[in-house]
């Protein structure tokens, strides 16, 4: 039996009006890539926000590691999640090496100065990510792939082995979102993840919790949970799902309301 890393039990949550996370439960095991998908609005963001503590639950439970997650010092839980948003502003005109660094700062006291460790440590992040050559750049002047894995880097300076990811790789080409994901896995961390592209999630997750207003409708292994017919319950759109050869996993194809109609006449 795998570790439990996360037990989050009937979290719910409201903005003032309707449930945007109504009684969501899940675990994620130590090492699992999780994935939440769903529909825009279905509630991903909130219940991540929710883990991240930048919402209060208004109900249920969340336990990271044995201990009650929404009682512990902001510190401590920022030393054991990292958080990658989908949009990483950042005010000022940081360079690259100064984002990273930030990654250090649970790590620190007030006033403490960065030492040869934390060089070391921030130097080993942005080679991870390809960016050494990248340090001395202003954040505010790069690409949206770049900051990304930027924001990545810094994450990975934190030295968690959980991250939370929000659609880390929106707005990003294929090359950069395969790049993320990749860079990601390597790390072989604990991963929960909000996805919104479904054959990302299908080539990257071990298992898959899908969210339709703020309830989760499905889980299971990317196989299991990806069949024609989930899909068109979830998203109205008509599939087609095979195994693929090379990756062994599912991917999913879309099929147009044209072709379909062609078909049926
Ligand atoms: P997802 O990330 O799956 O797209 P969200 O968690 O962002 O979904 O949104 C879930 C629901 O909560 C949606 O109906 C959305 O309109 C609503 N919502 C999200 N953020 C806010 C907010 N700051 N204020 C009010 N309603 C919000
Ligand atoms: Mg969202």
């Amino acid at each position: 039996m795998k570790q439990v890393r996360m037990q989050v039990r009937d979290l719910t949550f409201s903005y003032g009006g309707e449930m945007a996370a109504d009684h969501i439960s899940f675990d994620v095991h130590k090492g699992q890539f999780v994935g939440l998908i769903g529909p825009n609005g279905s509630g991903k963001s909130t219940v991540l926000k929710n883990i991240y503590r930048a919402l209060k639950p208004d109900g249920g439970s969340i336990v990271l590691d044995g201990e009650d997650l929404l009682r512990m010092s902001y510190r401590k839980s920022a030393l054991k999640l990292a958080v990658v948003g989908q949009e990483n502003e950042v005010p000022f005109d940081f360079t690259v090496e100064e984002i990273v660094a930030m990654g250090r700062s649970p790590h620190k006291r007030l006033f403490d100065i960065e030492n040869s460790r934390d060089k070391f440590i921030v130097r080993h992040a942005l080679e991870h990510l390809g960016m050494e050559d990248m340090a001395k750049r202003s954040y505010l002047h790069l690409s949206g792939g770049e900051k990304q894995r930027a924001i990545i880097a810094r994450a990975v300076a934190q030295e968690s082995d959980f991250f939370v990811l929000d659609e880390p790789t929106n707005h990003l080409d294929i090359s950069y979102q395969m790049q993320i994901f990749d860079f990601i896995q390597r790390l072989n961390i604990t991963v929960l993840a909000a996805i919104h592209d479904l054959n990302l999630a299908a080539l990257y997750c071990d298992y898959i919790y899908v969210l339709k207003d703020g309830r989760i409708l499905l889980s299971g292994k990317p196989e299991e949970v990806f069949t024609p017919e989930n899909i068109y319950d979830v998203y109205g759109v008509r599939s087609s799902v095979e195994r693929h050869p090379i990756t062994g996993k599912v991917g999913i194809t879309f099929l147009p309301a044209g072709i379909i109609r062609a078909r049926a006449s």
